[in-house]
């Protein structure tokens, strides 16, 4: 049985008639760019969440790009972010001119350690990007701790992370600024690029409102210089109806993952490869179900899963600063030896919200097949079937 890494259409189906119709609407109103079913999306984001301001924009790496330059980062300027991100995380600070300091992770959870963090930190430094890595949230009380203690600004990366929560307070809601993405595989994607940004501060808001439109205000009076970042009627009309969906699907997220560790132990997996790890504080969302294939075996293995046509990623198979694009801040690849080991040993496992049991069944057997050879078949099923 083939798997696909992520079949969107499972979801896109059931809410078809839903979607088209208020995109009609949409359609009917001319309200493109902005407009009144962005407002609207912006204030059920915030209310859902608690934030107190939510602004969207055209995307995450632009949500991240304007939270740096609402804060006035710049040329001279250092940003201390993970190595093992998504590109955009680093992108904004560079394309601002300033320089990211890249810091490595706690290699059981993937995000950025608080300790290493700290004694990356310079009199240049002037904010941190802790990014909530494949859903589950950076230990973001250290992290306020190191970022107090210095007076530096924290600006959270949520894009894989939208209603996580790190001890009972929601990702977005510990820094200066959270910035979120829409793009359709996050766990609350639109029909195409989006983004948000959410900040409890008054000031930030209004920021981040005149950078998104060309420093603008009013029209063709600019204060300051922007850049054009606008989420459009169509995302906030689809975004609005999913968002009624979100706390259902990540519900079927989690019960995936715990079935993946049922089966793992069934299949005795456990020891050959290492399961994600969540940490107590964390209210974990599952954007990705990540294992680490120690022994230098992934490649093999994905290859080998590859072949029984089961999709999987690999997020990310080399940390950022060991990017093409960053030799000139001089990193070697050992700089940062979690990063390092950790990016040649993960591998994503299917995950999505509409995943079937059999379908898991056919991952995991896949798995022990590549480990023991065929013929072990664990009775299990009656313990699985209870999680669903
Ligand atoms: C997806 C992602 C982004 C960028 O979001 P886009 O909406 O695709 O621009 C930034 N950071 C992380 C960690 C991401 O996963």
């Amino acid at each position: 049985m083939g798997v696909p890494l992520y079949d969107l259409s499972r979801q896109l189906q059931p809410l078809r008639e839903e979607v088209l119709s208020a995109l009609g609407r949409v359609w009917d109103s001319g309200a493109f760019a902005l407009g009144p079913e962005v407002e609207l999306f912006e204030r059920e984001f915030a209310e859902y969440f608690g934030f107190r301001y939510a602004i969207g924009c055209a995307s995450g790496s632009d949500a991240l790009l304007l939270a740096l330059m609402a804060l006035g980062i710049g040329p001279g300027d250092e940003v201390i972010v993970p190595s093992f991100t998504f590109f955009a995380t680093a992108s904004a600070v560079w394309r601002l001119g300033a320089r990211p300091v890249f810091a490595d992770i706690d290699p059981r959870t993937f995000n950025l350690s608080p300790e290493d963090v700290a004694t990356r930190i310079s009199e240049r430094t002037r904010a941190i990007i802790p990014v909530h890595l494949f859903g589950q949230c950076a230990p973001m009380d250290q992290i306020e701790r190191v970022a107090r203690a210095h007076g530096l600004a924290i600006v959270e990366d949520v894009a894989q992370a939208v209603g996580a929560k790190w001890l009972g307070s929601y990702a977005g809601a510990w820094g200066e600024i959270g910035c979120f993405s829409f793009y359709p595989t996050k766990n609350l994607g639109g029909a195409g690029d989006g983004g948000m940004l959410v900040t409890s501060s008054e000031y930030l808001a209004e920021r981040l409102r005149l950078l998104r439109c060309h420093g603008m205000h009013p029209r063709y009076f600019h204060q300051t210089v922007g850049i054009n970042s606008r989420l459009d009627g169509f995302q906030a009309a689809v975004l609005r109806i999913k968002l009624r969906y979100l706390a259902d699907w990540v519900r079927r997220r989690a019960e995936n993952a715990e079935r993946y560790c049922l089966l793992f132990r069934e299949f005795r997996l456990e020891g050959l490869i290492e399961l994600p790890h969540v940490l107590p504080q964390a209210y974990h969302v599952w954007n990705q179900f990540v294992i680490r294939v120690p022994g230098g075996r992934r490649d093999a293995l994905r290859e080998f899963l590859h072949n029984r046509a089961i999709g999987t990623e690999i997020y990310y198979p080399i940390g950022l600063h060991e990017q093409k694009c960053f030799a000139s801040l001089g990193y070697r690849p050992e700089d940062l030896p979690n990063t390092y080991r950790v990016s040649r040993e993960v591998l994503a496992l299917p995950i999505f919200p509409e995943l079937t049991l059999d379908e898991q069944t056919a991952v995991v057997s896949s798995i022990a097949e590549f480990y023991h050879g065929k013929g072990i078949l664990p009775a299990f099923d009656d313990r699985l079937k209870a999680v669903a």
